[in-house]
């Protein structure tokens, strides 16, 4: 049996929503993850979190019952980093809005930190802290008007947390933003490409797949790398979204999970104004998609929802709220 992983070298995992959900680890993915391995192909973590540093999120993985390597660990703060020792000249001092994790991966890359505007920084990044406090963001604002280049880990606007949301990253640079009418930062983390960069160059990859569940974030990034992806249901977006999804957000594969990728791929094709997958086909009728087939099991409705998002894509407009009504297992 060919399985999707088998097409590929490097398997790239995003982390939140795909190998685990806040505290508690995705049913089923340590053990798809240890076959992965067994089987020869290699796994990395990707996240756009700027805030801890790889060895206390390697740490997490191991305790959540996924065993990695610390090297298998790629962050946006990394990126970041190295993206920047790129840009500027080395000992370049820059004013980091974020935790020491970030201030140290600077240090690393030979350039350096200040918190304060008066010590007149070419450049700000800014990245994730649970700990901002407003005076920070003030000396960030009033570096950014005395002209320093102006750089942040991810877009995030809100973060999900087990309690809620909270502000994320994106709120804190909208604060900054206000002070500097018409800037924004130029961004590091997913779906920006020099995450996919570092990636790449950190694990020599040749044929990667990326594993995502936000099709504006994981899967876009990927497209945007030439990187296929596979989109998972374990996360934040669901089958409305992805039916919605516009052409640069769509997926080359559907998953319920990451144990997809022990399975073969899922694939579907158009032929006379039907789409097929699988053992179910979706057709128009009066410009609404209907399902034909028996779509009790779980794996006959990922099948109905990727004929369903084959079909739409290709004719936009099409009425899917019956067809996705009909897929009650899927979110
Ligand atoms: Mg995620």
């Amino acid at each position: 049996m060919q399985r999707l992983a088998d097409a590929y070298d490097v398997a790239f995992f995003d982390l939140d929503g795909v190998i685990y959900l806040g505290p508690e680890p995705v049913d089923g993915a340590a053990a798809a993850l240890a076959e992965l391995r067994a089987s020869g192909v290699r796994v990395a973590f990707v996240t756009n979190n700027a805030a801890p540093t790889a060895a206390s999120v390697a740490k997490k993985l191991t305790k959540l019952g996924f065993p990695n390597d610390q090297d298998e660990l790629i962050t946006s703060a990394q990126a970041a980093a190295h993206a920047l020792e790129e840009r500027l000249h080395p000992g370049s001092m820059v004013l980091v809005c974020g935790t020491h994790n970030l201030v140290n991966l600077i240090r690393q890359a030979g350039l350096n930190t200040t918190e304060s505007a008066e010590d007149d920084p070419v450049a700000v990044i800014m990245g994730y802290d649970p700990e901002m406090t407003w005076p920070r963001l003030d000396e960030a604002a009033l570096a950014l008007q005395r002209g320093a280049t102006w750089f942040a880990t991810n877009p995030d606007l809100t973060r999900p947390t087990n309690r809620g949301l909270v502000p994320g990253l994106g709120s804190m640079i909208n604060a900054v933003g206000e002070c500097v009418p018409g800037q924004r930062p130029e961004m590091f983390g997913k779906p920006y490409q020099p995450l996919f960069e570092e990636m790449l160059r950190r694990t020599e990859a040749e044929h990667p797949i990326f594993v995502g569940d936000r099709l504006d974030t994981d899967i876009e990034g990927a497209r945007v790398a030439d990187m296929d992806s596979l989109f998972v249901l374990s996360g934040s977006h669901g089958k409305q979204r992805l039916v919605e999804a516009v052409p640069a957000e769509r997926p080359t594969y559907l998953g319920w999970d990451v144990g997809a990728l022990l399975a073969p791929a899922r694939v579907g094709h158009l032929e006379g104004g039907a789409a097929r997958c699988g053992n179910i086909a979706a057709s128009v009728t009066n410009g609404s998609v209907t399902l034909s087939g028996d779509t009790v099991e779980l794996s006959a409705q990922l099948d109905a929802l990727w004929a369903t998002c084959l079909l739409t894509w290709e004719t936009p407009g099409l009425d899917v709220t019956g067809a996705l009504a009909a897929l009650d297992l899927l979110p």
